[in-house]
């Protein structure tokens, strides 16, 4: 979105309303629009004012950054349990040697219950 107002700058250089003083650049404090620039005439409250007002900055499209937001976090999510998951498989590793060890030694001392058994 191009503005022809864009080029103003400065807080004085606004184009000048109907009113003859220029309209500043300022920032929305609605919550609607909150941050959101725009230039307005300072005298958009006196009667039978002009009030000049223009939007600088595009509309907010609050359901992308919504939605971009919950990607993000989504994203953190997915590496966070990725993280696990690894953590996970390598735990799994050592425990299943481990148990291999054991299996290996319940075998031995059943073999040797078995010998003692027989004699
Ligand atoms: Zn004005």
């Amino acid at each position: 979105m191009s503005s022809s107002f864009t080029h103003f700058n400065s807080i004085n250089e606004g184009p000048p309303c109907k009113c003859g003083i220029p309209a500043p650049i300022r920032t929305s404090k609605t919550e609607a629009n909150w941050g959101r620039r725009f230039l307005g005439c300072i005298n958009y409250k006196l009667p039978n004012a002009y009030g000049f007002f223009y939007w600088i900055d595009p509309e907010r499209d609050t359901e992308k950054e919504m939605l971009d937001a919950n990607n993000k976090d989504m994203r953190r999510q997915i590496s966070v349990l990725t993280k696990k998951v690894e953590e996970i498989i390598r735990e799994n590793k050592v425990l299943r040697k481990k148990n291999e060890k054991l299996t290996k030694k319940l075998q031995e001392a059943e073999a040797q219950v078995f010998d003692y058994k027989m004699k």
